[in-house]
């Protein structure tokens, strides 16, 4: 263990001073280190826990040129080996990203749905940009992940692990989101490891539970390892699976799953029933990132909000003989209009939002100050929209101002052409 003010020598000269320990690991230990007057965070191995410290060292260093996508916090410089052991810098995690197994256990509350369904696309586009590139995670867990709670922002973390297609570096992985075919220890790592991974997250970050664990393995008093081998590699059976009822989600245990699964549309039920039956048994049919993000930017525009600020997805609501939504206040209120383009649509209700593919706000719906009954489309990008109302006058909208809302209204927001539709 490294103390307060040691320095480590860095591969390519210079060194890091060590601020503070941060936490420890399996692994080894992630302080705080200054280097070159910025602060950064040094991860230093136990090298003995490694299995080939020489590979691992190479792939490292490999992974310091590599820009994957923006979420991933990459390891930037080696430092020098001391005693056999050595470790890399990386960015610190701002203190406004928290982490993911904390929005789990409910410690830390996501901003309402644009949030939660922001942190599953950003989650799900960079595991996509990270196997286009010809590499798996292997170890896919809730550790590594911190999201922003305002806007679902996510950096990813843990990233030693990253490697090619085909190398193994001795990560088990994290019990309950390894896929079955890892618990039963017939494959080492790989994309479609990845993919049930990744499924599995999405299954957390959106239901809030875990899709194997229901009333079958609650009866297994404890988790022994050979029960947990059982439930999660030789007898994994979802908690909604259509024709085996017996691993339930049991009320009182697993409320957050039996609620959030009421309010889900039923193509994202569809996708998980998908994911944890055929999903579980042939890895190559597991859904592909892109499919995901098609059902997750669906999903983003199938939220909608009553004036109470209860949000619900619309596909799964209720509604009364006029086609009315219902809310669980008691409100009837009429469908948003609708903002439609090429790639995405987004309800139109007071505060919605609109958001290019880094989850980054391009627009909010807003009333006007003097007349709330108007309602208008600001612009919150730094370039002006084109806008053709719908008698077909064009009009040019500036940053900060706001296009109005009415059906056949067409505006081009940065290259993507919405238009407004009932
Ligand atoms: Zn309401």
């Amino acid at each position: 263990m490294l103390k307060v003010g040691d320095k480590v020598a860095l591969e390519l000269g210079g060194e890091a001073e060590i601020l503070e320990i941060l936490g420890s690991g399996g692994q080894g230990t992630v302080y705080r280190a200054k280097h070159s007057g910025k602060d950064y965070a040094l991860k230093m191995y136990f090298a003995h826990k490694l299995r080939s410290p020489d590979i691992f060292r190479e792939n490292l260093s490999r992974l310091t040129e590599e820009k994957v996508d923006s979420a991933f916090v990459m390891p930037l410089m080696l430092t020098e080996k001391t005693d056999g052991s050595f470790g890399f810098l990386m960015e610190l995690v701002p203190p406004e990203y928290k982490p993911f197994s904390d929005v789990l256990n409910a410690k830390v509350k996501l901003s309402g749905l644009y949030s939660v369904v922001n942190s599953a696309i950003k989650i799900t586009s960079a595991f996509r940009a990270l196997h286009n590139s010809g590499k798996s995670y292997q170890d896919l867990n809730d550790g590594g992940f911190f999201i922003r709670p305002t806007d679902g922002d996510v950096l990813i973390c843990d990233c030693d692990n990253i490697a090619p297609y085909g190398e193994h570096l001795g990560i088990a992985g994290k019990p309950g989101y390894m896929a079955p075919e890892i618990v039963r220890g017939e494959k080492a790592p790989d994309k479609f490891t990845d993919r049930y991974s990744l499924a599995v997250v999405l299954f957390r970050l959106l239901l809030r539970g875990d899709p194997l664990e229901g009333g079958k393995v609650l009866k297994s008093v404890c988790l022994t390892e050979e029960a947990e081998r059982r439930h999660y590699g030789f007898e994994p059976l979802f908690v909604y699976d259509p024709v085996d009822d017996s691993n339930r989600p049991v009320r009182g245990v697993h409320n957050n799953t039996i609620k959030f699964w009421q309010i889900m549309p039923d193509y994202i039920k569809e996708a998980f029933e998908f994911s944890f039956t055929t999903g579980l048994n042939e890895p190559q049919k597991r859904l592909i990132e892109k499919q995901w993000l098609d059902l997750l930017i669906r999903l983003r525009g199938d939220i909608t909000a009553c004036s109470c600020g209860s949000q619900n997805f619309l596909s799964a609501m209720k509604t009364d003989e006029e086609r009315k939504l219902i809310c669980t206040c008691g409100n009837h209120y009429a469908k948003p209009l609708s903002l439609v383009g090429e790639k995405s649509r987004i309800l139109l209700f007071d505060g919605a939002k609109v958001f290019d593919e880094n989850v980054k706000v391009l627009a909010e719906v807003v009333r006007n100050k003097k007349n709330p009954a108007l309602w208008g489309l600001k612009n919150l990008t730094e370039n002006e929209w084109n806008c053709t109302l719908p008698n077909g006058t064009e009009k040019n909208v500036d940053p900060e101002s706001a296009a109005p809302i009415f059906v056949g209204t067409s505006i081009c927001i940065g290259n993507e052409k919405f238009t407004i539709e009932d």
